[in-house]
């Protein structure tokens, strides 16, 4: 049987009007902004007006460590939250919005897949609302402002080898990812060194995605830390005096967005961090408000458990004060495989065994979340190509793992191939058996909370890190950040940092390269492995193939 493309099913949505989506919400009209007939902003008089409405239950979508092409965990938040509404709960979900760079180097959108997307789906991995280039704009008058402060005379005495702001822009570009500014004489400042990121990567989009509202926003941007001096003391973004201007720019862009699944249910897109130097998942105020406006919201966080759950729980929800009532492991059959030793070029063929052996990799991962107090339902993302004996090999470990596994067929089938699943989690987020709570104290010293992940997530020995790395985090303590949350970038693939150790390895540490105070979005980075946080493009990128046809129409997106 030959399945449309994504692209093909989403341009054949029946979409409703975004006002009859944001009607069902119960937002009235004139709080509703659209940008255009199918998206639209939610006005901020009208988040205020709902703060005191209790909240919905949260449920978070988590996955094993992965394949390269992602397991469907935005796929599976969108077919779970059509599957709820299509048994007749009040649910909604919050995803991330997509970075537009990466789209024209490999295929693959942020949307979900086959019937369990967001529409539109274009617009939604192009420029969507515009809140990146809003993102983009805010960060680059900071860059812009510290170098003309500089040049004007530098009053903040800001060591020119020691500005820690970069510049970003929202494309895989590898030839500027380190830079020499400021070139060409006199007039153009004094030549250092910089470089580029890519627009997720920058701290204000993390501070956009766990600011609680415009007041935060421009706190948090003050406080972020742009360079230092000859005597090492921070120079703040306030010092610059940039956080007003900031906060001008990204007035709409705090708001979330509303659009629509493929069966008309409502979904909020909004923020996209990255999941490694930052925590990876949807803004702070559009799942606070979703769960104004649900009975259930359904979320997702980046990356496997290992990394998107533990920022979720230790930093989104420590943070937010958010409680999630159920998580949803999603497992593949491919997956499994991979975790169980297959090459990736092997994936097709059946093999029980090897999904076997792979399991002990999502049972690491439902003991994980079992440890932050939330129960667990493990979900299959079924594939046409699963045999029964390797979905039932999964469900039959699953079983004798304290949890249950169900299958569903959401991108398949849509809510019809998902109603088992929303049942199972409606139960089990009614039965209001969670008792959540981060895994390590805000005043547990940050090596401690560091070798507490290490050792309980991953399931490391110990932790490896230069004194000079240990001194850093002292220092930080000193300066009263030592109540920070713990920000982990390592490999997606893994427990371990090396990506080539799958399944539920054992006998390792933990090595520590780098760790970087992010004091505006409020954690420490603490970097295990190469961390790119500015893509390139591959050999041949999908933009070569991507045009408007004759109708006008994208083609090659997807
Ligand atoms: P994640 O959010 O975990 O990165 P996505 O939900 O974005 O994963 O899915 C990754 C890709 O896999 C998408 O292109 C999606 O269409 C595809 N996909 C997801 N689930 C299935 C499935 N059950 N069968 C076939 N393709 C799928
Ligand atoms: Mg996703």
């Amino acid at each position: 049987m030959a399945f449309k493309s994504d692209i093909e099913i989403a341009r054949a949505a029946n979409k409703k009007p975004i006002q009859q989506i944001g009607d069902g919400l119960g937002i009235p009209s004139e709080h509703l902004l659209p940008y255009g007939h199918d998206k639209a902003k939610v006005g901020q008089e009208f988040i205020d007006s709902v703060q005191e409405r209790p909240n919905g239950k949260l449920i978070l979508v988590t996955a094993v460590n992965p394949t390269p092409a992602g397991e469907g965990k935005t796929t599976t938040t969108v077919g779970l939250g059509d599957g709820l509404n299509a048994i007749g709960k009040k649910a909604m979900i919050c995803i991330r919005e997509a970075s537009l760079g990466p789209n024209f180097g490999m295929k693959g959108g942020a949307a979900g897949g086959g019937r369990a997307q967001v529409v539109p789906m274009e617009e939604m991995n192009l420029h969507f609302t515009g809140d990146f280039h809003a993102i983009t704009s805010a960060h680059s008058l900071l860059s812009a402002m510290i170098d003309n402060h500089i040049y004007w005379g530098n009053e903040q005495e800001i060591d020119l080898r020691r500005v820690q702001w970069r510049r970003v822009v929202d494309m895989n570009d590898r030839a500027l990812r380190q830079v020499t500014l400021s070139l060409g004489g006199v007039a153009n400042g004094f030549p250092r060194e910089g470089g580029f990121d890519i627009t997720v990567a920058s701290e204000v989009m993390a501070i956009l995605c766990l600011a609680r509202n415009l007041k935060d926003l421009e706190e948090r941007l003050g406080a972020m830390i742009v360079a230092y001096r000859r005597d090492r003391s921070p120079v703040y973004c306030r010092d610059i005096k940039a956080e007003g201007a900031m906060t001008v720019l990204l007035k709409d862009a705090m708001q979330p967005n509303l659009v629509q699944t493929l069966e008309n249910n409502p979904a909020f897109v909004h923020g996209g961090p990255f999941a490694n130097i930052a925590h990876g998942c949807n803004s702070v105020i559009a799942t606070t408000t979703a769960l104004k406006l649900a009975d259930y919201v359904v979320t997702e966080a980046g990356f496997g458990a290992d990394l998107g759950a533990e920022k979720f729980m230790n930093i989104k929800c420590r943070k937010a004060g958010l409680a999630p009532s159920a998580v949803v492991v999603v497992a593949t059959v491919r997956a499994m495989k991979m975790n169980g030793g297959v090459a990736k070029t092997d994936l097709g063929a059946e093999n029980v065994e090897a999904v076997t052996k792979g399991c002990a990799n999502l049972g690491r991962h439902i003991e994980n979340v079992k440890s932050f107090g939330v129960p667990v339902v493990v979900a299959v993302n079924h594939f046409v190509t699963d045999t029964d004996a390797e979905v039932a090999a999964i469900r039959d470990y699953v079983s004798g793992h304290g949890a249950e596994a169900v299958v569903s067929r959401h991108w398949e089938l849509g809510s019809e191939g998902s109603t088992e699943l929303a049942r199972k989690v409606a139960a089990l987020a009614d039965a209001d058996s969670a008792s959540f709570a981060p895994i390590y104290p805000d005043e547990m010293p940050l090596f401690e909370k560091i070798e507490t992940i290490a050792k309980r997530i991953y399931r490391a020995d110990e932790v490896l890190a230069d004194q000079k790395i240990r001194d850093q985090l002292r220092l930080w303590e000193e300066q009263g950040y030592g109540d920070l949350p713990v920000c982990m970038a390592k490999t997606q693939y893994s427990f371990t940092t090396d990506p080539t150790r799958r399944g539920a390895p054992t006998g390792f540490g933990v090595p520590v390269r780098e760790v970087r105070l992010s004091a505006g979005a409020g954690f420490i980075v603490v970097v295990c492995g190469e961390i790119m946080t500015m893509p390139g493009l591959p050999k041949v990128p999908a933009a070569e193939t991507i045009r408007l046809n004759e109708e006008g129409l994208i083609e090659g997106l997807f």
